[in-house]
């Protein structure tokens, strides 16, 4: 079934959120949630949405999931239109991320809140927005530039719109950190501290799990996991090759292979924390 972020975390049970990039990540995480009983939540930002393709979501994608006996979240990331969140809307998401970190303050409430607006009516399960900016190589585009959230930014935020996780940047980024990242645990724990809503860690992959348990004892519940998969399902493809396989079924079912074993790791991270 699909559901919202609340109805698969918690504070006692944070979560990872895992990057949609291709077909065999897709099945790798289905069959990794159901083979052990376990709600997922996937996440699919608006570039690869173009790249898998509209009827992929509506014919494959969502009927899989709401036939499934295990929920799923299916989350739209980084919508950064009006547009991009009706579009997962109808595509049938059960839960939004929109993205106006990139833009001033008050435009950045005024979208958020009408972008709020537009899930709430449309009885959309669970709400994200972000606040500060993450940067870094989202989605493989070079972007250096991000600023760490405020906490006075972010309480004038939720006043005015309510959202149900917030995103906030601590020193964390997209992409592959090129040094081990420091996160800045005193503002996360000073947004903790006024921010009652569930927080989201955006570029998890290089993050310790030390760091990680540590971030969850801050008000972190979802932390999101892209070149973590996308890292796995190229390690795959590529041992399959080199190993001299060439049916691209075989090889396609090592990169799927590839994606559950680091499920098989990452999802023992957050347990009993
Ligand atoms: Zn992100």
């Amino acid at each position: 079934m699909l559901t919202g972020l609340s109805a698969v975390s918690s504070p006692d049970r944070p979560r990872f959120a895992y990057n949609l990039t291709s077909v065999e990540g897709f099945r790798a995480i289905v069959e990794w949630g159901e083979a052990h009983r376990m709600p997922m939540i996937m996440q699919c930002s608006e570039r690869y949405l173009r790249d898998l393709g509209d009827t992929y979501f509506e014919n494959v994608v969502v009927p899989r999931l709401a036939r499934s006996e295990v929920a799923f979240v299916l989350h739209l990331d980084h919508a950064t239109s009006l547009q991009a969140v009706q579009a997962g809307i109808q595509l049938g998401f059960s839960s939004v991320m929109f993205d106006g970190s990139g833009l001033p303050l008050k435009l950045n409430i005024q979208a958020s809140a009408d972008a709020l607006g537009l899930c709430r009516q449309a009885r959309i399960a669970s709400f994200e927005a972000e606040i500060g900016h993450v940067g870094g190589a989202e989605d493989g585009d070079d972007e250096e530039t991000r600023y760490l959230t405020r906490v006075e930014e972010a309480q004038q935020f939720m006043a005015e719109v309510p959202v149900d996780f917030l995103a906030v940047s601590v020193g964390n980024a997209h992409g592959q950190y090129r040094m081990p990242p420091k996160l800045h645990w005193d503002l996360l724990e000073a947004l903790h501290h006024v921010i009652s809503v569930p927080l989201v860690l955006h570029g998890g992959t290089g993050i310790s799990p030390a760091d990680f348990r540590r971030a969850t004892k801050l008000g972190v519940q979802k932390i999101n996991l892209g070149t973590e998969l996308k890292v796995a399902w190229m390690r795959g493809l590529a041992l399959a090759m080199e190993s001299g396989e060439r049916e691209p079924d075989r090889i396609r079912s090592a990169a799927k292979r590839s994606i559950a074993e680091t499920l098989d790791r990452t999802e023992r991270i957050l347990i009993d924390v």
